[in-house]
């Protein structure tokens, strides 16, 4: 097999072919970069072969805020990035490092010029940022625990940030990742353009400022900026490049972690049922960003108060269609009538009744 991208996707699956005793060659123009993001996934989501050194801490209920309170009933890892790209090895594999150029079921040409031919290529090379093209941003600052009471925080919507009032909004993002740290991150959960990382940096100091939490001045910084549309499912294409990132979150670490293993093993997931969640998945994002600032509050109210099976179908994996549809469903009848109006223009393209006014809109 050659897999084109040794990002998370990739190089789970080269581990997990290199298990099978499979021959692979892996082509990255950095294949040795260290990776820095601060990864995490539900932790049903991780595969039973990724043993517990990879998990730097694990929140079992964390919290939500939209305009009330909310606990998850399912916990959260997140994952030591260096012991997970340590854990993914590689030894065995043939590493090149280079553009994949062209790509087809069976040939690689790399910008070096080079071909390689082999029975099966999988791209998971990412998606690259575009013009126009939505993104997710972050900015987060790593503090030793303020010893504050606050909870993990998987969203918090509350509007101690300082930002104007109709502006778009940004949530909170508070998480454990070790050794007695605590990420606080300040979120565009999506935007095009999505809100810029000054104006993140600036709302997170607003807000530790207004919780009481002091920062030093030289903690370390988390910068993220990443598109969250542009992948396309199929069977030869596994993480972001497949289609695997959930255009209304961001994630697919999980997702792929736990394919890798089903794609090494020689179970292709159905493309149409990924096809097809990922079109909703797309008319759920176009739907949440045609919600005025104000009204998202009260959409993540909705979406917290749904039973935890309906919670997972929409977040997690890629291809339950049937979960995806009835989660979309029951949240439609559970946000205010104001809202399912516009819920409903935005997924039917119907832009008139959308809102337009926070910048964040889909193109691609
Ligand atoms: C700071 C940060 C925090 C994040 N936190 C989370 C999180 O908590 N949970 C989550 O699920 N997601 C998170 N994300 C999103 C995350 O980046 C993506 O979900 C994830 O990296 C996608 O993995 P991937 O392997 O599909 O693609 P990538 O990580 O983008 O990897 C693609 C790889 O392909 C290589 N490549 C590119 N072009 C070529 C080419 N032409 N030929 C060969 N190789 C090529 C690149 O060098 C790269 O190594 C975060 C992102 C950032 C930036």
């Amino acid at each position: 097999m050659v897999i084109c991208g040794l990002g998370p996707a990739g190089r789970a699956l080269a581990h997990r072919c290199l298990v099978r005793g499979m021959s692979v060659i892996a082509i990255d123009p950095n294949p040795h970069r260290r990776w820095q993001a601060t990864y995490a996934a539900w932790t049903d989501e991780l595969p039973a072969w990724l043993d517990d050194t990879t998990v730097a801490a694990a929140v079992a209920r964390p919290c939500a805020y939209g305009r009330r309170a909310h606990t998850i009933p399912r916990s959260y890892s997140i994952l030591d990035t260096g012991r997970l790209q340590h854990r993914l090895d590689l030894a065995g594999a043939t590493v090149l490092t280079g553009r994949a150029t062209i790509l087809d079921r069976h040939t690689v040409t790399v910008d070096s010029g080079r071909t390689v031919r082999t029975d099966r290529v999988v791209d998971a090379r990412g998606l690259r940022r575009r013009a126009g093209r939505a993104e997710q941003t972050a900015y987060g600052l790593v503090l030793d625990d303020p010893g504050h009471d606050e909870p993990a925080l998987f969203m918090d919507w509350r509007d101690d940030n300082g930002a104007d009032p109709g502006s778009p909004r940004s949530f909170l993002y508070t998480i454990p990742v070790g050794g007695g740290r605590v990420l606080f991150e300040e979120t565009c959960l999506v935007g095009a353009p999505a809100i810029d990382l000054g104006e993140l940096a600036r709302r997170l100091r607003c807000r530790l400022r207004a919780r009481g939490i002091p920062v030093r001045g030289d903690e370390p910084v988390e910068r993220v900026r990443f598109p969250v549309v542009g992948g396309t499912p199929g069977a030869g294409r596994l993480g972001a490049a497949g289609g695997y990132l959930h255009p209304a979150t961001g994630y697919s670490v999980g997702a792929a972690l736990a394919a890798a293993g089903d794609i090494a093993a020689g179970h292709t997931a159905t493309s149409s049922a990924a096809r097809a969640v990922y079109r909703l998945r797309r008319a759920g994002l176009r739907a949440l960003l045609a919600l005025p600032p104000s009204e998202l509050p009260g959409f993540f109210d909705a979406f917290f108060e749904l039973d935890i099976g309906l919670q997972c179908a929409y977040l997690s994996g890629h291809t339950d269609l049937a979960g995806t549809v009835s989660a979309m469903n029951r949240l439609f009848a559970a946000v205010p009538a104001g809202t399912r109006v516009r819920l409903a223009a935005a997924t039917l393209h119907l832009p008139a009744l959308s809102h337009a006014g926070s910048g964040s809109v889909i193109m691609e």
